[in-house]
């Protein structure tokens, strides 16, 4: 076991960068005007190789909109169920198609492959450019299909800021706990990627920063690029446990 990973007990995908969103606090910076995507068995291959390594208690993917590949984030999920992972988190805006019927295979294909936490993002900045009848009807689909499901608003300086985007957010959660969706959690906003530029005037030195960063001297979550990378090495070039085993803090 390598030292640096001993408590390791999380794994991350970013299955894209490719998103249907244009957020203006996104933290992944201006949308890439392409991007690549995991590979479904190369990302699940990477599962169970970590998995036989350390004591992995949550695997998430999330992006970029990680639905535009729902083979991946299926395979990723599958694979995570296989080797015993309790918890088994999307993160999705909710629109990857305005085709009605593929929402619904895309639903009973996430149903079918174990993901057991769909965190849907729907507040003042998604709805600029996801419309939320989308959203809704894939949140009324994962209610039907008994999947768990929260809500995941990005909250601008605080959750109880009552900043118009904050009550714009209000209103629009309000929408979705009527569907039924009745749990609310989300995060607030720190300042990176396009909110320091377009919301910067609501930060100030007691804003905290990344609540995500991890010691690298201490890795707890392993965070696999959607090109690939993760821990210095990439897994379409290098065994995965090759990777785990010869990763040092730089
Ligand atoms: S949906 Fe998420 S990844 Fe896409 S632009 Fe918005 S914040 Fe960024």
């Amino acid at each position: 076991m390598n030292e640096y990973l001993k408590n390791a007990d999380k794994i991350e995908f970013v299955v894209t960068l490719a998103c249907t969103g244009r957020c203006i606090h996104c933290q992944n910076g201006d949308p890439p005007a392409c991007s690549p995507h995991l590979d479904p068995a190369v990302a699940a291959e990477a599962v169970y190789g970590i998995c036989g390594e350390y004591g992995i208690r949550t695997v998430m993917t999330f992006g970029g909109e990680p639905l535009l590949y729902p083979r991946t984030v299926a395979a990723i999920h599958r694979a995570a169920r296989e080797c015993g992972v309790g918890k088994r988190q999307l993160i999705t805006n909710g629109y990857f198609t305005r085709d009605k019927e593929r929402i619904a295979q895309t639903v009973a294909e996430l149903s079918l492959c174990g993901v057991n936490d769909i965190l849907l993002s729907v507040d003042a900045f998604h709805q600029a450019d996801v419309p939320e009848e989308y959203a809704a009807e894939f949140a009324l689909r994962v209610l039907d299909a008994g999947i768990p499901l929260r809500l995941n608003p990005a909250w601008l300086v605080s959750r109880d800021d009552a900043n118009a985007y904050n009550e714009e957010t209000r209103r629009i959660v309000g929408r979705f706990k009527a569907l039924g969706v009745l749990e609310v959690t989300g995060d607030v906003i720190f300042p990176a990627g396009r909110a320091l530029e377009y919301l910067s005037s609501y930060f100030d030195e007691n804003t905290k920063g990344s609540p995500y960063d991890d010691d690298p001297y201490d890795v707890r979550t392993v965070s696999v690029g959607a090109d690939g990378e993760t821990l210095g090495g990439n897994i379409y070039e290098n065994g995965i446990v090759d990777i785990l085993r010869s990763y040092r803090p730089e």
